[in-house]
């Protein structure tokens, strides 16, 4: 029986998709490209354990027989959310709610994608999952905080009210290779701008802190919380502790990609951004084992390089 991967073609879907099909499964990847590309899962195109279905979940989706499903579909980059607001409520929620009922018929596991996000601007530092958050209902991240809060209730009622079997992975910033160079995220903006020469530019005074996590790591925490029976109705945090300022991540990518770009501090291009975030793991330790293995500069390195040869590829192309 397969997986269903929704948001699949996107960055960390496409990473689970490989990780599955490298385990022996069978993976059914349902997008519809709105953030996501077809570049990411081209070559498993090839193989027979894995099938695309280029659909919008907020129309519905088929009767498919399925065991699991990881529903990661969502925009989720702030500019890229900003952008689509309206896409992003109702993935999040009519999107979720089509493929609880495909749960229900199919009596498969449930896994839904939410994120740090619905912790807001924290007043509580690192955060547990205890945390209830501090969001704006109205604010400019409203369409994704509350979109994703709204998924997490969701999610909850059909595991009360249908018996569902699901499992909540609250997860933070996570970056590595397959990620969108234009998605105006901290890593693929640094990266690219430290590759290319541009001024690297850092919003507010950089004093702001996050949290990074390489897509392995992150992408092994879900592929745990799927398959432990403990974590039935949980919700855990997914995310590595390490905390940096963004400044400190953008003197550490320019030293890390051998540039000699200026640092530039510029406007916030989103508001309400969240001045500090940092993941309490110790649920995921005790529930699921999982703690995140790769270093910031192991990952870095990775990530650089799939920046330089996207880059390179985009200049043999004009
Ligand atoms: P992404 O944009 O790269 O991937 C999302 C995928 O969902 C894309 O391929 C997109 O085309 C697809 N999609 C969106 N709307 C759809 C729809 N209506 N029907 C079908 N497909 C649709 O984003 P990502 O960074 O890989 O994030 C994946 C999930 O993880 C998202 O739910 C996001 O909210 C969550 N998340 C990510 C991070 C992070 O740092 N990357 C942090 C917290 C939470
Ligand atoms: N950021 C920045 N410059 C950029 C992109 C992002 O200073 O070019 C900052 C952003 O303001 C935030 C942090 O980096 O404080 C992380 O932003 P990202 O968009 O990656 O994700 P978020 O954590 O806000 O969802």
């Amino acid at each position: 029986m397969a997986d269903l991967v929704a948001g699949g073609a996107g960055f960390i879907g496409s990473h689970l998709c490989q990780r599955l099909i490298d385990e022996g499964r069978t993976v059914i990847c349902v997008d519809n490209f709105l953030t996501g590309r077809r570049a990411n899962v081209k070559h498993l195109l090839s193989s027979p354990r894995f099938e695309l279905l280029d659909m919008d979940l907020i129309e519905g989706v088929p009767d498919i027989d399925v065991e699991r499903i990881y529903h990661l579909a969502s925009p989720a980059s702030p500019p890229g959310y900003a952008r689509l607001p309206i896409d992003t409520m109702r993935v999040n929620s009519e999107g979720t709610r089509h493929l609880l009922e495909l749960a229900v018929k199919t009596g498969s596991r449930f896994l839904y994608a939410s994120t740090s996000e619905v912790y807001g601007d924290p007043l509580e530092h690192p955060q547990r999952e205890s945390y209830r958050g501090n969001v704006s209902s109205t604010g400019p991240r409203s369409m994704y905080d509350e979109a994703k809060r709204f998924g997490e209730a969701m999610t909850i009622v059909y595991c009360h009210s249908h018996s569902v079997d699901v499992r909540i992975a609250r997860i933070f910033n996570t970056y590595g290779p397959q990620s969108d160079p234009n998605d105006g995220r901290l890593v693929p903006n640094f990266v690219v701008q430290a590759l290319t020469g541009r001024p690297i530019t850092v919003y507010g005074d950089g004093k702001q802190t996050r949290s990074l996590c390489f897509v392995s790591d992150l992408v092994d925490g879900l592929v745990r919380l799927m398959q432990s029976e403990a974590a039935a109705g949980e919700v855990v945090n997914l995310g590595n502790p390490a905390e940096r300022t963004v400044l400190e991540y953008a003197e550490i990518i320019r030293w890390s990609a051998g540039s000699n770009s200026e640092i530039v501090f510029g406007a916030y291009a989103v508001g309400d951004d969240p001045q500090r975030r940092c993941p309490d793991v110790t649920k995921a330790r005790d529930l699921l084992g999982w703690e995140p293995v790769v270093s910031l500069q192991h990952g870095l390195l990775q990530t650089i390089e799939y920046f330089r040869s996207e880059i390179a590829l985009q200049e043999c192309a004009v």
